[in-house]
């Protein structure tokens, strides 16, 4: 059975004006239930992430300013939430559930969490809603307990997972792919093991075609032990962050198309779900409830 991370934390209260559309961790498990996608039997709540775990990833300095509440003014702008010690909890719970998917994909071949795809987070520092950096924990945990020894991340969130790829910036163990927007936030790109950056109002023929073109190559290649999928959906048109004019369809066989490259390669997959920031939260929703769909056809 498709194991689902959840928890009530994951939704985290801000002020109302606020442009992130938090809502989304709480409307996409009911719409996932109501439909009838899944049952309540799929998801499991992680427990918050333990403190040796985080600092496999982040720096000592960071954490301490994250558990004593002394981020400067100018970090914490730089994340973009209001900074309580709910944040900090529901971050750790959240990179646990990432995590814990991968362990489940081992078993099921996928395993989806209903946030994370945090890849802004540094070492060192957050930024652009991300505060702890999930797939970066969940890789070095498993490194380091030997259950993996090569990963891949496939990051096709519009924005380029920096944070990653600084992380894994010079290791072998992890490689990192982000598609994004070249003109897209983050503004100083970091380098990945492969960018590729496309141009404002990039259309569904022309992504889909280089994901055509570079996945099955990369994944033959590497021939990693897990896939951290990280399944934003800002590359729709209606996205107010985006740039790319992708629509909802293409967005859904972008999904598909990665579940079925991997699922043909006997590829675990770990789903963080990343951004989306479409006008109508409707929007959002339906193209995440996609990729729980297409998850749910590929491998159910
Ligand atoms: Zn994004």
């Amino acid at each position: 059975m498709m194991r689902i991370a959840f928890s009530p934390t994951y939704r985290y209260t801000l002020p109302a004006k606020h442009r992130f559309p938090m809502d989304k961790y709480t409307l996409l498990p009911e719409q996932l239930l109501y439909e009838g996608t899944i049952t309540e039997a799929n998801f499991f709540a992680p427990n918050p992430l333990p403190e040796e775990a985080i600092l496999r990833t982040h720096t000592a300095d960071y954490w301490h300013k994250l558990k004593t509440n002394t981020l400067s003014v100018k970090e914490i702008r730089a994340i973009g939430f209001p900074m309580r010690p709910d944040l900090i909890a529901r971050g750790r719970v959240i990179a646990q559930g990432t995590l814990d998917c991968a362990r489940y994909a081992f078993q099921d071949g996928v395993a989806l969490n209903i946030a994370g795809g945090t890849h802004h987070s540094f070492a060192d520092r957050g930024e652009g809603f991300c505060v702890y950096n999930d797939i970066a924990i969940a890789a070095h945990e498993l490194l380091h307990t030997g259950e993996i020894r090569k990963a891949i991340v496939i990051d096709l969130d519009v924005h380029q997972g920096n944070g990653t790829a600084k992380i894994f910036e010079r290791d072998d163990r992890v490689f990192t792919l982000s598609f994004h927007g070249a003109r897209n936030y983050p503004t100083r790109k970091m380098t990945s093991d492969l960018d590729v950056g496309f141009p404002d109002k990039t259309e569904d023929a022309a992504y889909l075609a280089k994901l055509e073109e570079v996945l099955p190559t990369l994944l033959d290649r590497e021939q990693p032990d897990i896939v951290f999928y990280l399944s934003g959906v800002d590359i729709l048109a209606t996205d107010k962050l985006g740039r790319l004019a992708c629509t909802i369809q293409g967005c859904k066989q972008r999904d598909k198309y990665v579940f079925e490259q991997c699922a043909q390669r006997g590829l675990p997959v770990a789903v963080s779900m990343g951004g989306g920031y479409s006008e109508r939260l409707a929007t959002i929703i339906e193209a995440h409830a996609n990729t729980f769909r297409m998850a749910e056809g590929v491998f159910g």
